[in-house]
């Protein structure tokens, strides 16, 4: 009977935890769904492996650091940043993902409506805020207020992700004001994680793969059977450069 009424409580708070994850990870508006037993170690390079699953504990959130991936298009930053919030949402975190773009959208509407500040405090109220693809749209100098006012906010009671195919050099540009990028990359680098992904774009891989696409620039290539075929990674020197000194 003892061990009984045990069991049923153990059922009672898995099934409590379990609906707590699916609410939560609805929640977080997640592009899809995707964790890091799903991210091919192998293809990137093996150094990132155990700091990302470090970073997977969700210790960060607690010691209220911020995440930075960087890299070129393809190489997983959107996966890996997910699955890092998955993971976060497991050990009870509370998540919201946003692309910068739909931010922007969002702000937008919000001015015209008139209620960006009840916006701001909804948007500050997860403790792990992930902004997905800081430079694919130009900022306005509205869009880049709030966006640093959310990470000086965030960076009080809570942990950012953020990813970016652009170098730090080159936020200036995208926020378009650059003592206010100054100001955020301060804010955000103060504790935090740099994780720099060089490898080859995974999606183009893939496609590679299947034949349908070559390197841009490349030479034809012969289906000859001497014709050796690509290592990898080869063609992606050009690309990973504009990565360096990050
Ligand atoms: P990025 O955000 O860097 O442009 P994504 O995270 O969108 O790249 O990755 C593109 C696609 O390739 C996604 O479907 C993602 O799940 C997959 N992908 C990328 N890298 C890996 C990897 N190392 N292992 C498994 N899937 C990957
Ligand atoms: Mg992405």
């Amino acid at each position: 009977m003892w061990s009984f009424s045990i069991g049923c409580r153990a059922l009672e708070v898995s099934a409590r935890v379990e609906r707590d994850v699916t609410m939560k990870t609805r929640l977080a508006r997640f592009p899809f769904v995707k964790t890091l037993d799903q991210f091919d170690f192998s293809f990137q390079p093996a150094r990132n492996s155990a700091q990302i699953r470090e970073l997977a504990t969700a210790r960060f959130v607690a010691h209220g650091e911020n995440i930075l991936l960087l890299g070129p298009p393809g190489v997983g930053k959107t996966h890996l940043a997910v699955s890092l919030g998955v993971a976060a949402i497991m050990g009870g975190i509370s998540v919201v993902f946003f692309t910068v773009a739909d931010l922007v959208d969002l702000v937008q509407q919000d001015v015209k409506e008139d209620r960006l500040e009840r916006r701001l405090h909804a948007l500050c109220k997860p403790t792990l805020l992930i902004l997905d693809e800081m430079a694919y749209v130009p900022l306005d100098q509205r869009s880049a207020q709030l966006r640093f006012r959310l990470i000086s906010r965030s960076y009080q009671k809570g942990s950012i992700i953020l990813t970016s195919n652009k170098s730090y050099g080159e936020w200036g540009d995208v926020v378009s004001d650059y003592v206010l990028a100054t100001a955020m990359l301060d804010r955000l680098l103060h504790y935090s994680t740099t994780i720099n992904i060089r490898g080859e774009s995974y999606r183009l891989r893939e496609k590679r793969k299947a034949g349908v696409f070559h390197d841009l620039g490349a030479k034809p290539v012969k289906s000859s059977p001497s014709s050796s075929p690509k290592t990898q990674g080869e063609g992606q020197s050009e690309i990973n450069s504009q990565y360096d000194g990050l």
